[in-house]
């Protein structure tokens, strides 16, 4: 027999995949260029040279049973301790090969972390607007998820509200910082703040509450400045990291868990995750994907595309008189509609070729979100088009 709550989905398909497929289906009839996609978040900046060469030299020298042969369970240990050994220099945390857990991307990575720490009918903690596949992520474990509202005047963190929604039955609270949708960055403050609230908490309730801190825009910062590291605040964090957009590899699913070293029992939670694989038939990441970005750790793409993208597009939104909070990172900005209804606003944007994500699924309707990860002659070319969508709205 099918199962009914994996079929019911088909019917309830991703908004940004629809408008996605919209775009390249408009594509066709008047050619891409002229279609101002700004539905996916898929990196536009090459991988780095350093990978590619890098990934070339271990085709042709590597013993072809090491490099293909299946990695151990827990990942391969040259990699973990290459990770390791990076994050402990960058975030100053005493990191050894341990606390690394390979995983397919952020993805994987949040379903080890997940699972981990929590029994099925727990519940899990997030913050509007946050990713919608967070839906399933959580949900499938058997967990519920429960959003603490947006904060809309600057996207941090509403701390009555979370603490009002704490409970023994909370295993874990799951953040995202840079954030997609709304490109904040948690500022050092928010997660002092967050972190007090979790450690009364765990005092209050007698067991640990888990923060699990999903990183894919980690080094996605602008105005020279610096993502604070959730983990450095908190000692139960587990740091879900992706390569996806960092180096612009999302096809490669590659990433990792990081066990904060001082998180309770942190020597027996990589071994666990390996017993989750077991069950989730996730059994490693490619041994070439974990090879390749341990041999370039702290090495990007050049990102800086991105901040340029994310000034032309602020200037000229907070112009037209949208309501928007500077993104500090990643590669979305996340603008009032200008109407209620932000459905009903991006199916007008269509009208001037604008694809758009109306943030209904991102717990926070009534706003919209812009994927700038394409090209700023393209950006430069969509501002006519926003300024006649503002037009209709005078
Ligand atoms: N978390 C967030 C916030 C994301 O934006 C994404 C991908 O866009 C993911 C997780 C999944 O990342 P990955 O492709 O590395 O699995």
């Amino acid at each position: 027999m099918i199962n009914e709550t994996y079929k019911a989905r088909l019917s309830a398909k991703s908004v940004i995949r629809e408008l996605s497929e919209y775009a390249t289906a408009r594509g066709q009839e008047i050619g891409y260029e002229n279609v101002f996609d700004y539905s996916l978040g898929n990196p536009s900046v090459p991988t780095p040279k350093e990978y590619n060469d890098s990934v070339i030299k271990m085709y042709e020298t590597m013993d072809s049973m090491s490099l293909h042969g299946y990695s151990p369970s827990l990942g391969r240990p040259d990699v973990r301790e290459d990770i390791a050994a990076y994050l402990a220099k960058t975030y100053g945390l005493p990191y050894t090969a341990g606390h690394i857990f390979p995983t397919t991307g952020a993805a994987g990575a949040l379903a080890h972390a997940l699972r981990l720490v929590s029994k099925p009918g727990d519940e899990v903690i997030g913050f509007a607007p946050y990713f919608p596949e967070y839906g399933p992520y959580v949900g499938d474990c058997g967990l519920n998820l429960r959003i603490v509202p947006a904060q809309v005047e600057d996207f941090q963190i509403d701390m009555a509200a979370f603490e009002s929604m704490m409970n023994p039955n909370v295993a874990a609270v799951l953040i995202n910082s840079p954030n997609n949708p709304s490109g904040v960055v948690y500022s050092e403050e928010t997660l002092k703040n967050l972190a007090d609230i979790l450690r009364k908490k765990q005092d209050e309730y007698g067991h640990e509450i888990f923060l699990i801190s999903d990183e894919p825009y980690r080094e996605i910062v602008f105005d020279g400045k610096e993502c604070p590291y959730p983990s450095r605040y908190y000692d139960n964090t587990l740091s879900c990291y992706s390569y996806s957009k960092s180096l612009s590899l999302p096809g490669e699913r590659i990433g990792y868990v990081a066990v904060n070293p001082a998180a309770k029992d942190a020597d027996l939670l990589v071994p666990i995750m390996a017993q989750i694989s077991r069950g989730i038939g996730h059994n490693c990441p490619s041994s070439t994907a974990q090879l390749g970005v341990a041999s370039v750790c702290g090495i990007t793409s050049d990102l800086s595309v991105y901040e340029t993208n994310r000034n032309i597009l602020y200037a000229k939104l907070t112009e037209l008189g949208f309501t928007v909070v500077k993104p500090g990172g990643t590669f979305y900005i996340f603008p009032k509609a200008l109407e209620d209804d932000s459905v009903a606003f991006c199916k007008k944007a269509l009208e001037y070729d604008l694809v758009l994500v109306p943030a209904d699924n991102f717990g926070c309707p009534g706003y919209f979100r812009m994927a700038y990860c394409i090209d700023t002659e393209k950006v430069e070319r969509s501002l006519p088009a926003l300024e006649r969508l503002a037009a209709d709205y005078k």
